[in-house]
């Protein structure tokens, strides 16, 4: 296969608030770039048929969480970023392996929440980049607007590269700022011509005003100004380079995904504005030696990070960027989760409909690694001679559980689809009730459990229900106690089993659970100081109000064994028993996981919603007004949001909409 050099590489994502139109801008720019198969045009030839043809593609490559496209000598990788928030981890997740972002907005609903959201995240993460002004056809269309939202609402600079000419119906072409050129978009296709003296009269003054703001962040451009009071295509667009890959604005497109107009600027703009891996700052990962930094260099250490398992017919698909070294087919690697290593049978690149075959991956490639079974996200793939970690990506711990029940016949299938959903996605877990053997799922709120129970609807054919939500509640001791002891002594004849501890338990300020051995000269052999954390921790797993307990230190302060009759066992029994005697003791206090809700009302059905929040123990944070609709901001703690969204829309008529996250555990009010 002939390599794109890294500096013509461009592994991006397509961010937007749902309904935006991504999946239509991503179809659309796949068929532009000739990566979905014109099928349909041999027979009819018209252009609807373009969009038939792009629908049967759809399918398969629409879904794939990296495809690649080729554009103007540059190979472009899009990576699928999840739209909702309540896939907090997924977005992160997919950040973390980008390395520049288009960001889409409807011309007309402007810059929405979500949207807001997922921008904030991406600047967060220091992510550069281009937006998008989508449904410039639509009814109610408008450029100007949202470009002054972007730079109010989200507080960017953003840098318009052009106008749209004519909106909604009689949307047609695109005056290019940056090259001094107009573009139509005719039935015969784009035509392309400089601008003539009335072009100049009309938009010079727009123009100037580019290059100057574009000035104040990049030094050559403005002594370039300075120096011949005219600016080229070539330095103006090579500032604007520097200057996206600075942060310091982002400049702007716009078209109709739908209509197939404005697709030629997206894709130039991101081979023009957007990072290759080189221009990335290098990546940082823990080894035996400490923390190396680690840039894009084919020849340096491997360290690839598994950012998606997809379940395909066949099996797992494992998604990795390769942030360094090479990853070859044949390669054994080792995984760092698992701890263990994985041969490496086939790699794959996702062109359009389908996968071809590649010997090796690089620094800066993603591909799809095949026929691991057990690929889990998150890890990092390293030499076993040089083991190296990618700095984590943070999982928060489930918040919500449902009970599911299903057909007596399905309960095997039941559970292999589950572990399957859990492969896929670290925030979901699977398990079963010890006592009734039934199946339960945690996830990160009612929406992510609503899916995955869809998903074992419709990919599994599974009759499952879902029973009544359980929330994950925690407990932290209130005080600290020392030196309780713990003893078990059955020597009665026989095999005996004998143990004693004394543990100190501490409360923390973070949510950790530690443990330490402060013992001295052996008085508690090693083997049995791990049997007793091994107690320690079971313990932890329910406090005396039946939750697990976090925040807390537990340390081994003095022990007793027997010559004959200590037992691993014996140590485990007795550290739980003593666990237990000291959060007895020392008593605990509830919390329960808090949500941030975001609400987005018509203003006249503001204090139904306010109402309804405080009903519900929500706190307002604030309260925004924009365009007739007001947005609020609240805390309320998930035990009592169950069933929110639909009452939301009951209290509204559909008219408001509200995104949910997990926002930390509070102290439970009674
Ligand atoms: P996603 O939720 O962001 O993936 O959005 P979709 O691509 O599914 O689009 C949402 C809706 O908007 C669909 O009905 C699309 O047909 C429509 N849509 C997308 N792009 C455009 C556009 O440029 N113009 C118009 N008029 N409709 C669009």
């Amino acid at each position: 296969m002939n390599r794109t050099p890294l500096s013509r590489r461009r592994n991006l994502g397509i961010i937007a608030h749902i309904d935006a139109g991504k999946t239509t801008l991503t179809e659309r720019l796949l068929w532009k770039a000739g990566a979905i198969h014109r099928m349909g045009e041999v027979h009819d030839g018209a252009a609807t048929t373009d969009y038939s043809e792009i629908e049967r593609a759809r399918g398969i490559t629409i879904g794939a969480a990296a495809v690649n496209l080729d554009w103007a000598g540059h190979r472009l990788t899009l990576i699928d970023t999840p739209g909702h928030i309540d896939f907090a981890i997924e977005v992160e997740r997919s950040l973390r392996v980008l390395d520049g972002a288009v960001a889409v907005f409807c011309a007309v609903a402007g810059v929405q929440p979500q949207s807001e959201a997922v921008w904030r995240q991406a600047s967060r993460n220091g992510v550069p980049l281009v937006a998008f002004v989508n449904k410039m056809d639509r009814t109610g269309a408008d450029f100007d607007r949202v470009v002054a939202q972007i730079r109010e609402r989200l507080g960017a600079r953003a840098w318009p590269l052009g106008r749209p000419l004519g909106a909604e119906g009689q949307l047609y072409g695109w005056v290019d700022f940056v090259g001094r050129r107009v573009v139509s978009w005719t039935d015969e296709g784009t035509v392309v011509r400089g601008w003539n003296a009335d072009d100049e009269r009309a938009h010079a003054a727009l123009r100037d005003a580019l290059v100057a703001s574009v000035a104040e962040h990049d030094d050559a451009l403005a002594e370039a100004f300075l120096r011949d009071a005219e600016v080229d295509a070539a330095q103006l667009s090579a500032a604007l380079r520097r200057a996206t890959l600075a942060g310091a604005g982002v400049p702007l497109v716009a078209g109709s995904a739908f209509k197939t107009k404005g697709m030629e600027l997206v894709l130039d703009a991101i081979v023009d504005y957007l990072p290759s891996p080189q221009d990335r700052p290098a990546v940082q990962a823990d080894g035996d030696a400490g923390s190396v930094t680690l840039p894009p260099d084919t020849d340096g250490p491997l360290a690839a990070l598994v950012f998606k398992v997809e379940q395909q017919e066949h099996g797992p698909l494992a998604f990795v960027r390769v942030y360094s070294g090479r990853l070859r087919v044949g390669d054994t690697v080792w995984a760092s989760h698992r701890e263990r290593s994985v041969r490496i049978g086939r790699l794959l690149s996702i062109q359009a409909d389908r996968g071809s075959d590649l010997p090796q991956a690089e620094a800066g490639d993603i591909v799809a690694v095949a026929g691991w079974k057990d690929a889990a996200g998150g890890e990092t793939l390293s030499a076993p001679a040089r083991p190296l970690r990618l700095e984590a990506i943070t999982v928060q711990p489930p918040v919500l559980s449902w009970r599911l029940t299903a057909k007596a016949g399905d309960l095997l299938r039941l559970g292999q689809a589950l572990a399957v959903l859990a492969q896929e996605d670290p925030s979901f877990h699977a398990g079963s009730d010890a006592d009734t053997g039934e199946s339960l799922i945690w996830g990160m709120g009612e929406l992510h459990l609503e899916v995955k129970v869809e998903r074992l609807r419709n990919d599994w054919g599974l009759d499952v229900s879902a029973g009544a939500p359980r929330v994950a509640y925690q407990e932290r001791p209130r005080r600290a106690v020392h030196g309780v002891e713990g003893k078990l002594d059955k020597q009665n004849g026989g095999a005996g089993h004998f143990a004693r501890v004394h543990l100190n338990l501490v409360p923390r300020e973070d949510d950790a659970i530690v443990f330490a051995d402060c013992t001295r000269g052996g008085v508690v052999p090693a083997a049995f100081v791990a049997a007793v954390e091994k107690g320690v921790r079971a313990a932890l797993a329910e406090g005396p109000q039946g939750f697990p307990v976090v925040g807390v230190e537990v340390t081994l302060v003095d022990g007793q064994t027997h010559a004959v009759d200590s037992t691993d066992q014996a140590f485990q029994r007795a550290a739980a028993q003593a666990v237990r005697a000291a959060l007895g003791e020392a008593g605990t206090g509830l919390l329960e996981p808090v949500m941030a809700v975001d609400v987005d009302t018509p203003t006249g059905y503001l204090g139904d919603v306010l109402g309804d929040l405080q009903r519900r123990g929500g706190r307002v944070g604030g309260i925004g007004e924009r365009d007739g609709n007001s947005e609020v901001q609240a805390r309320a703690p998930l035990a009592r949001l169950s069933g929110y969204t639909t009452a939301l829309r009951s209290l509204t008529q559909g008219r408001a909409s509200a995104t949910m996250r997990f926002d930390g555990y509070e102290t439970a009010v009674a």
